[in-house]
């Protein structure tokens, strides 16, 4: 978690931002302001760092990329970045790289913009899928779910072995689910030799929001939900004037979706003292063991077993 305040930054806490960390790649979610210092404290790799996604066009969301972008650049880095995010995310960071002159680039940036209405796939390699569907704002937003693909079951080699299963072809028919006949003209299917798949880990990134059901679609299951969670239940009313949650609809979507970790953030500067207990309480209520977000919050997921 690189920036956990809402609208406006606070001594602890600055504008949104997530870094996601994968066998190497790092992904970056939203771009707030004074993100690129969290980056730097956080030690975020940016060796394998092909991929920035934006929910919406507010400006703590993306008022960093322009300070990011320029240091990467300097960073005399040459292979392309992909910005997804709604249409007008182009025009922005084409505005910040022409000022007062176009910027001399030594990488290219490959937008992908998609439009309010929106829903499905923006970025699919055989490992992994992300997935994008629209929220309940003031402006059009859409959040995010990174799903890694289910992995092939565990083939027991030693069984193999056993069975008589010649090293060869035959091995690879049965980790595909196939079956295969043995010279003696015995039958082996996979299922005797292949555990059942394992499912790939999912993490989900809505806001800016009110409660609504894509954040559950996107959710469902999910290891880990990154859910914005402006206001309590005092600001009800203006949570919903705003198009923002309350911690409780947040912890609703996270109940609802069977999340394992629920990740509260986004939080309204008028909590970021002792009040700050009192969100948690509420959220707590709805969603046992949530986390609250701080900046610089490191969630780690288990490894696929
Ligand atoms: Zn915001
Ligand atoms: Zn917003």
């Amino acid at each position: 978690m690189l920036g956990t305040s809402s609208a406006v930054p606070t001594a602890r806490r600055g504008l949104s931002s997530v870094a996601l960390i994968r066998e190497g790649e790092s992904f970056l979610f939203d771009c707030g302001e004074g993100t690129q210092m969290r980056l730097i404290k956080a030690e975020f790799p940016r060796r394998k760092f092909h991929h920035i996604f934006i929910t919406h066009l507010h400006g703590d969301h993306i008022f960093g990329l322009g300070g990011l972008l320029s240091t990467l650049n300097l960073g005399e880095r040459e292979y392309p970045l992909h910005i997804h995010g709604p249409i007008g995310i182009a025009r922005f960071v084409n505005f910040l790289l022409g000022f007062p002159r176009p910027a001399r680039m030594g990488f290219e940036i490959l937008f992908h913009e998609f439009d309010a209405r929106f829903s499905g796939t923006v970025l699919e390699t055989p490992e992994y899928r992300v997935e994008a569907m629209p929220l309940v704002h003031t402006l059009p937003a859409h959040g995010f779910r990174f799903e890694e693909m289910d992995i092939p079951g565990r083939f027991d080699a030693s069984l193999a072995d056993t069975l008589g299963v010649p090293f060869g072809p035959e091995r690879g028919v049965l980790q595909r689910g196939g079956s295969i006949t043995l010279q003696d003209g015995r039958v082996v299917h996979a299922a005797e030799l292949v555990g059942p798949a394992r499912r790939g880990r999912a993490f989900a990134y809505c806001t800016d929001t009110a409660y609504c059901e894509n954040a559950v679609i996107l959710a469902r299951g999910a290891d880990v939900l990154v859910h914005e969670a402006t206001y309590g239940d005092d600001l009800a009313e203006m949570a919903k004037d705003r198009r923002h949650s309350t911690i409780r609809e947040a912890a609703t979507v996270a109940r609802r979706a069977g999340v394992k970790q629920f990740v509260a953030t986004h939080f309204s500067t008028r909590y970021d003292g002792p009040l700050m207990e009192q969100l948690r309480s509420e959220g707590e209520s709805v969603f046992p063991g949530l986390l609250m977000a701080k900046d610089l919050l490191r969630v780690s997921l288990p490894p696929i077993p």
